[in-house]
Order: structure tokens, then C-alpha cells, then sequence
């Protein structure tokens, strides 16, 4: 009885304070992941540390995704020996971090990240049970204990090839679903972005959200702002980043997770459904990075965000702004409205602002503009976000058919191209965004939002 509540209080599992229970051991003939498939810095760190005596398993997400099918990002490896140990027996090893401390072992091109088992986390919880300091070490059995899903619980030995399953993870894979280990909104207090990585693991595997793991997020979602803003940006990021992005942006607003936490993603996500534009640009990257190719953080954001700055754009164009200074207006609009910055990193900002800046001039194809503006280090990024937004209706086609061609063209061509933009309408091109001049004090009303 006592200690039932013991347990309860603490949320244990049932059986732990009973002393050690043993895992589910799943032998190769059941689950058919072979060593092979593992990456050659994941069998070489784990046969080392093996060798040496110490246990050491292919752990996390690395084991689901060969369960799927699905080609692991990354290894991480779990063991019993220390950080220190670990770094001892490889050369090409740094200990990192500070929360965590865990081993970086570099092999060939390939980083592999060694985390000694951790144990229970129940003393080092403040007041409101979220996670303070996390880095007293524990038993395998801890370690899967403290980790996030069943799903993301199974210890992969590449010795005799063997999963450790001590929450159901392989039944609960083959169901599809994501289950919170223990108590989920005990773990959602303890480490709010937990119900972040739901969203995105759900969207991503194609799982369900288990109703008892889904049902507290509404209630807890107001503790993520009190995250820190980089930990967020980088969660949103892979949320972006997971080859299902608007899947993930619809689901977070479906489970009360868009409002107040992302400021970013308020504003994103306020468009409804409806929005082609964004639509486009998030199944654009979706493809590119479900095909492996690379995806630029800054042009990304640029999509995220464009409907607000373009809407802006627009109205001051209407009260009778010239189309660069009102884009400049428009962005410097929007950063406002979102007060924070949107909690963007530098480095992605500049990207994000240089690619809307530049929708202005394409306008402009007279004389020497159109080999000036070719030049620019981000050329490139802006032709691809004009062509984004034709495909969404908002730019004539035409006109990013005229930037193909020229990019394309010799220099004769080249001169023939121009003149043909001035034979259409001058330098002003056959876009939509005309200016209307309107004398100084007779400012219009705001335009309506722009139809997509
Ligand atoms: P991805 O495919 O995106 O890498 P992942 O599950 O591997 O997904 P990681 O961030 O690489 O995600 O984390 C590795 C493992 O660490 C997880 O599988 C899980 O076991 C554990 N983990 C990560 N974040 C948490 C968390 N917030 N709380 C508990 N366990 C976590
Ligand atoms: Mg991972």
C-alpha cells in the first residue's frame, strides 16, 4: 500500500522500487534489424565501448526509424560507462554541454553522440516539476524510463542484434501510436517541449497521438512560453525541417499549440487553410527535403512570414507609397507587429529579409538594373520565392518567365529582352502592383487582405 503511493507520487512504473525488472529482449528473427544497418561510426563506438566491458546500445530515435524502415538521421548511443570514460577510449572525443554532459565521437565524416544511462530526475525538479539539472547517472532500466515515447525507449544491441523494450515500444510502433512513457502531464510539466515533439514525431512517422498522451497538451500548452526562446526556434525548426511541415502547422493549431507560443507561428497560422502561398512553399521544401536536398533556414522563413509583409506591402502601395520603400515599410511592419523579432536568429533573419526585399525589383528590367541586380549574392533565392509566388497567383507569369529567359540569354538576347519589357508596359512590367498616387492627407482605408 505504501508503496503503491510511493509510486504513484513519484510516478514510478509499477514496477520499479521492486527492484530491477527485466526488459522485453526481442531477438533478430522478430524484428529483423541486422547490424549492417547501422552506420559504420555507430558499430565501430558501440563494438569499442563493448570490448572494453561496458554495455552500449543504439538508442532513440536511430532504433525507431530502422523498425519503420525509414533511414535513421542520426545514432545516438547509450552506455554505462562515464563521459569520461568514454572520451578516454576515443581519440577524436569531446565532452559536451552542460544540463547534459555527453560525448561527441567523431568518426571519419560522422558524429556520433554517447550518452551515459541517466537516472531518476525526481530530486532535481523545482517547485512546478520541471527538469532543473539532469545529470545523475542510472540504470539502463532509468534511462529508458526518462526518455520521451515508448517508441523512442528501445535499446538496440549490436552485438547479438537484439531490441531491450521495457515499455512496450515495438508493440506500440506496430500500432502506429506515440505513447508517453509514465504520467503524460507530469512529463509535460517536467519538460514542456515534449508536447512539441509529439506534434512533430505524430506528423512525421505517420503515428497517432495515444488519446492519454494527447489529451493534457491543451491544458499544458501555455507552459511552453516559458521556454527559453532558442530551445523553441530550434524545435520549430525541426518541426519545419521534418519533411511534413504544414501537416505539423496544422496539427499544433489542432491541439492549441500555435497560440502564444511561436509568435511566429501566430501570425502564420491566423491565415487558415486557405493560404496557396504558404501551401506551396512548405510542400515545396517538404519534397526537398524528403529527396535529401538541402533547404535554406532563411528562404523558409521568408515563406513563412510573406503573406504578412505582402499584405502590408499592399496597402502601402495603395496609399500611394513606391514599391521599394513600401516593401521596406512592410518589412519593418511586420517586425513590429511581432515585437520579438519573431525570436529569429540573426543569421536566418538577414536571409529571410534580404530574399523579401529583393521581390521589389524585379520590377525593374531597364537599362543596366536587371545585370546589376543578377549579381546580387541572393539573386537566386529571391527568383525562386518570385516563382513561388506566381505559381501562387500572385506575380504574372510572365514576368519570372522574362528573369528565366534572361538568366539564361547571351548578351545579345540580353539587350533584346530589355527592350521587349519596355515595349510591354516600361519598366513598370506587367505586375499587379501598380502605383496610384494620391495627393498627401487622403489616405485610404487599409485594402482589404489580398485574395490567393
Ligand atoms: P529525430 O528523428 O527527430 O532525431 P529523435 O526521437 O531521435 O527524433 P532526438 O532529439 O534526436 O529525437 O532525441 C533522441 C532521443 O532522446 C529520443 O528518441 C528520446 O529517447 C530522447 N529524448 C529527446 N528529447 C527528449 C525529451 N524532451 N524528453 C525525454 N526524452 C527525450
Ligand atoms: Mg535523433
Amino acid at each position: 500500500m505504501i508503496r503503491k503511493l510511493i509510486r504513484k507520487v513519484l510516478d514510478l512504473p509499477a514496477h520499479m522500487g521492486r527492484g530491477r525488472v527485466r526488459p522485453r529482449v526481442i531477438p533478430l528473427a522478430q524484428h529483423g534489424v541486422r547490424r549492417e544497418q547501422l552506420s559504420h561510426a555507430a558499430l565501430k563506438v558501440t563494438t569499442r565501448l563493448q570490448e572494453e566491458g561496458y554495455t552500449a546500445y543504439v538508442v532513440g530515435g536511430a532504433v525507431r526509424d530502422l523498425l519503420l524502415g525509414v533511414s535513421p538521421k542520426d545514432f545516438d548511443i547509450a552506455t554505462n560507462a562515464t563521459p569520461e570514460q568514454v572520451h578516454h577510449l576515443f581519440r577524436r572525443s569531446r565532452i559536451i554541454g552542460r544540463r547534459f554532459r555527453i560525448v561527441h565521437v567523431m568518426v571519419g565524416p560522422e558524429t556520433i553522440e554517447v550518452t551515459t544511462f541517466r537516472g531518476g530526475s525526481i530530486d532535481t525538479m523545482n517547485e512546478s516539476g520541471r527538469i532543473m539539472a539532469d545529470n545523475n547517472y542510472g540504470s539502463q532500466e532509468e534511462d529508458a524510463h526518462r526518455r520521451d515515447f515508448t517508441v523512442n525507449a528501445l535499446f538496440y544491441n549490436p552485438g547479438d542484434e537484439s531490441i531491450v523494450d521495457y515499455h512496450h515500444g515495438v508493440r506500440d510502433l506496430n500500432a502506429r501510436r506515440l505513447v508517453m512513457i509514465g504520467q503524460p502531464s507530469r512529463r509535460y510539466n517536467e519538460d514542456p517541449v515534449r508536447m512539441l515533439r509529439a506534434v512533430r514525431l505524430a506528423a512525421k512517422l505517420g503515428f497517432i497521438i495515444d488519446e492519454e498522451t494527447r489529451k493534457p497538451i491543451r491544458s499544458h500548452a501555455h507552459l511552453l512560453k516559458k521556454e527559453p526562446a532558442a530551445r523553441l526556434f530550434d524545435e520549430m525548426l525541426k518541426l519545419l525541417m521534418s519533411g511534413e511541415a504544414y501537416a505539423c502547422l496544422l496539427k499544433l493549431r489542432d491541439e492549441g499549440l500555435s497560440r502564444g507560443v511561436f509568435p511566429l507561428l501566430d501570425a502564420v497560422l491566423g491565415e487558415g487553410e486557405g493560404d496557396a502561398f504558404l501551401q506551396l512553399g512548405l510542400a515545396s521544401t517538404d519534397q526537398r527535403i524528403r529527396a535529401d536536398k538541402p533547404v535554406s533556414v532563411g528562404f523558409l522563413l521568408a515563406t513563412l512570414l510573406w503573406r504578412q509583409v505582402d499584405r502590408h506591402w499592399q496597402t502601402r502601395i495603395a496609399d500611394g507609397e513606391r514599391a521599394v520603400p513600401a516593401l521596406a515599410g512592410a518589412i519593418a511592419d511586420v517586425e513590429t507587429e511581432q515585437d520579438n523579432d519573431f525570436a529569429i536568429p540573426r543569421r536566418f533573419g538577414v536571409t529571410m529579409r534580404e530574399i523579401w526585399t529583393l521581390q521589389a525589383r524585379f520590377d525593374s528590367r531597364s537599362g543596366q538594373r536587371p545585370y546589376r541586380f543578377m549579381e546580387q549574392p541572393r539573386f537566386r533565392a529571391a527568383f525562386d520565392f518570385l516563382a513561388l509566388r506566381s505559381e501562387a497567383g500572385e506575380v504574372p507569369p510572365s514576368l519570372v518567365q522574362w528573369w528565366d529567359d534572361f538568366q539564361r540569354a547571351d548578351p545579345d538576347e540580353r539587350e533584346a529582352l530589355i527592350e521587349r519589357a519596355r515595349d510591354a508596359g516600361g519598366d513598370e512590367g506587367p505586375v499587379k502592383k501598380r502605383r496610384r498616387r494620391r495627393p498627401a492627407g487622403r489616405r485610404r482605408p487599409p485594402a482589404p487582405e489580398d485574395p490567393v
